[in-house]
């Protein structure tokens, strides 16, 4: 029964486990059914599902995945949730409990294991230190993945869905959709969590795609000239490439290749899309 979403449920059992929440592991507990109901809704699971939830905490949202998916995967870093979990997930035979730390592990052979190296699904309350790492982990790391819906902190989840033009447009909105359609599907306050956490929140979808949006002939350069064109976001953009000696693109280089693609040479980064960015890349290799 999926109980825990209720904040007495969630106080009780706690106390009884005498648990101390840890700041260095991002603890901020979901205690809000309505929330959790959201989530699971939007991840889309079905009876045929493989899950892999990221930090189970005390198991509020795997209750509500082991009830809907075939197969559920939790990975938790903190060992002193390891009993609880055992006790609040004890009446369902569709999970397991992984005590690791989930960027140390290969979540491709993961999905192999469990899912016949089929597109997996993730879901979580993520912890927010380590966000980006995790998300681009496992875009990088080649996991098949169908989809993800995560919930994070609000200004992230703005990035990634962010399009150009915007304040929000960076490297970050750039990398998330390479890889997948990103949509914000829920905002959520403070008070649905225990502790409450110091910022906003908010549930994002990002549907991974089945072929690329964009063809470059390097992926990495891609996302080299990317970065450098953000890395000094009051400049244009030819001085972000121009000033990164790693990238080796000299400013002349740079202009040349804007010109081709009908661009003026102090253009910024926040204008170009994906697509430009592509092009830009392709035009710099
Ligand atoms: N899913 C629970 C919920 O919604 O109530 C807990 C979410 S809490 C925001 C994040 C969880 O991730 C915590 O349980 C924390 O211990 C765990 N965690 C933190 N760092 C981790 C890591 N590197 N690997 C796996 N789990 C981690």
């Amino acid at each position: 029964m999926a109980t825990l979403g209720i904040p007495q449920n969630t106080i009780e059992i706690l106390q009884k486990y005498d648990f101390h929440f840890q700041k260095k592991y991002g603890q901020n507990f979901l205690i809000d059914t309505h929330v959790l109901e959201k989530i699971v809704r939007a991840a889309e699971i079905t009876a045929e599902d493989f899950v892999l939830e990221i930090g189970p905490g005390i198991g509020t949202m795997t209750q509500y995945l082991c009830e809907k998916a075939r197969r559920v995967v939790a990975v938790e870093v903190d060992r002193k949730l390891i009993p609880v979990l055992e006790e609040t997930l004890s009446g369902y035979d569709n999970v397991a409990v992984l005590n690791e730390d989930v960027l140390k592990i290969d979540i491709a052979e993961l999905a192999q294991e469990y899912n016949q190296g089929k597109p997996i699904k993730v879901v979580a309350n993520l912890p927010y230190y380590i966000t980006t790492p995790i998300i681009m982990g496992l875009f990088e790391a080649h996991v098949p993945l169908e989809s993800i819906t995560v919930m994070v902190q609000k200004e992230v989840a703005e990035r990634m869905q962010a399009a150009p033009g915007t304040k929000e447009y960076g490297a970050l909105s750039l990398a998330v959709q390479y890889y997948a359609k990103a949509e914000v599907v829920a905002n959520v306050p403070p008070n649905c969590f225990m502790p409450r956490p110091k910022v906003g929140s908010a549930v994002i979808r990002l549907t991974c795609h089945k072929d690329r949006p964009v063809t470059v002939s390097d992926e990495a350069f891609l996302f080299r000239v990317v970065r450098a064109s953000f890395n000094q976001r009051r400049k244009t953009l030819v001085n972000g490439l121009g000033n990164d000696a790693a990238l080796g693109v000299t400013k002349e280089q740079a202009v040349q290749a804007l010109e081709k693609m009908g661009l003026q040479p102090d253009v910024r980064g926040e204008r170009l899309s994906l697509q430009e960015f592509a092009q830009l890349s392709n035009l710099l290799l």
